[in-house]
């Protein structure tokens, strides 16, 4: 018997949808850069990932470009694309993900009292309809169809249940009961899954799916209560972000599925040594930096501290271990190159931690290797995923680099010399400011003729020791349409880290339509 078989007899398969480019993306502070977008949908079909709903084509002209051009590389994985109960956005929906090689559309539309009353403002047979139609015209384009009941957990459940029957008879092949605002508890979760499977006939020709919010911090725990009353999709996001307090975390149900087999009889599909480096890949992109405390993926998540603790993970690591870092592809924080090594040791070093660089990438990035080398004593892990950080296979189009800096500060004035290159020339500019930094932004704005607002700035060490790497993320927006973009910028002088990740950021939304 070959282990997908053997599996498959002893546990049920979860399947995992990621939104991380969907709900993720569309929280505040969190929006990618095509090219991050793509790179962010590789590495989640390299986790494993059976579903990924890419965004929302019918929000704009950029979104269903995203959606379209992620539909063209993704291979295993399902792309989906989240449309309303409107014909337009359905046609828009089926335009971005018609050439995916697993297309899905996921059609949805509010079923308690509170949104048809208020927001939709239509009676519950005008929502059955609207399900009926708009799944039935969905089921015309594509086989692989989503319904989800938006706010399911807040609807009674005689009309939900008739909402998901009309769904399922329409042709949908998937029913999604969100708890959309985050308010129920496990127990509900398993009893309205329950109701749903004993009086909704024929449920079992469709995936049951659930999609937690986490506003109580109860999004991973519902999502498998629901799954243990028989849900078999378990929507989610890498590193729980998303919509207010966001989704449930990827990485949690995951290694909860995985740790705790024995208790839920469930497996995923997800390659667990890839989720600590999916986390951080997210986490650069889109510039927010996980709680230490944050479960599987901070940074002390797997730190013994204390005297006693340590004590008893020296003498058998299961004393306080429940998982082993490695199952989750925590790098080994140990020095391993030194000045002198070659482009065949990076190479190979590359490889091992994970890293699928063409050769040119290699090659582009070996000086850099080499200069960090020179400047730092010791070149650890975490260097060189600093080093790497955000940098797949795409880059984002440089229209601007930093050239040359030059500033002088005393006390609470500051005047900055930046030199720019765009177009093979060099721009140079001098400007004053409250301190080093903002007189080094605003000589940037000036350079570029842009007026883009700093809301956020962010500096922190990302490596140990005194010659430790600073990274720097800025977010900038665009006064025009609010548009926000992340930038970020390594360099052991955390100046040289601002700028850098100033002109990052400047050139994302220069590059935005
Ligand atoms: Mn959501």
């Amino acid at each position: 018997m070959d282990v997908n078989q053997e599996k498959v007899n002893q546990v049920r398969k979860i399947r995992i949808f990621d939104t991380t480019l969907r709900d993720g993306e569309q929280s505040p502070g969190c929006s990618m850069h095509i090219n991050e977008k793509l790179d962010v949908a590789e590495a989640l079909e390299r986790l494993g990932a059976d579903v990924i709903e890419a965004g929302f084509p019918a929000a704009s002209e950029g979104e269903l470009k995203a959606v379209k051009e992620i539909s063209a590389v993704i291979k295993n994985a399902t792309v989906a694309a989240l449309c309303r109960c409107r014909k337009e956005d359905i046609d828009k929906g089926w335009e971005a993900v018609k050439d995916a090689a697993h297309p899905r559309l996921h059609v949805f539309l509010a079923t308690s009292p509170i949104h048809l009353k208020y927001k939709l403002r239509i009676d519950e047979d005008t929502a059955v309809e609207m399900i009926r139609t708009h799944t039935q015209y969905a089921k015309s384009l594509t086989d692989d169809v989503e319904f989800s009941f938006e706010d399911a957990t807040r609807t009674p459940y005689a009309f939900l249940a008739r909402a998901a029957r009309t769904a399922l008879e329409a042709g949908a092949t998937t029913l999604n009961f969100p708890d959309t605002v985050g308010y129920a508890t496990p127990a509900e979760m398993k009893e309205m899954i329950s109701y749903i499977r004993e009086n909704v006939a024929g449920i079992d020709r469709a995936a049951i799916a659930v999609h937690c919010h986490n506003d109580l911090g109860m999004a991973v725990a519902n999502s498998l209560a629901a799954a243990e009353a028989g849900a078999s999709q378990i929507e989610c996001t890498v590193n729980g972000i998303g919509e207010r307090a966001g989704n449930a975390a990827l990485e949690e149900v995951v290694m909860a599925i995985k740790t705790r087999r024995d208790r839920f009889g469930m497996y995923t599909d997800v390659v667990t040594e890839r989720i600590f480096r999916t986390s951080q890949l997210v986490s650069g992109i889109v510039g927010i930096k996980l709680p230490p405390n944050k479960a599987i993926v901070g940074k002390n998540a797997f730190a013994h501290e204390s005297g006693i603790h340590q004590h008893g993970v020296l003498a058998n690591k299961a004393t306080y271990e429940i998982m082993s870092p490695k199952d989750i592809g925590v790098p080994e924080n140990t020095l391993f190159l030194g000045k002198h090594s070659g482009k065949h040791a990076f190479s190979e070093l590359l490889e091992e931690m994970g890293y699928s660089l063409t050769p040119e990438q290699v090659d582009a990035y070996f000086p850099r290797y080499k200069e960090l080398a020179d400047r730092k004593k010791e070149v650890t892990r975490s260097d060189i995923d600093a080093l790497l950080s955000g940098i797949y296979r795409r880059r984002v189009k440089r229209i601007y680099s930093l050239k040359d800096y030059e500033v002088t500060a005393y006390k609470n004035s500051a005047s900055a010399l930046i030199s720019l290159e765009a177009d093979g020339r060099i721009h140079s500019d001098r400007m004053t400011g409250d301190g080093p930094v903002d007189a080094g932004f605003k000589a940037i704005n000036s350079l570029t003729g842009q007026n883009f607002k700093l809301t956020d700035y962010q500096v922190h060490s990302v490596s140990e020791g005194k010659d430790a790497l600073g990274e720097a993320t800025v977010k900038l927006a665009s006064p025009e349409d609010g548009k926000v973009m992340t930038g970020k910028g390594i360099s052991t002088d955390v100046l040289e880290a601002s700028l850098i990740a100033y002109i990052n950021a400047t050139n994302k939304l220069l590059q935005e339509e």
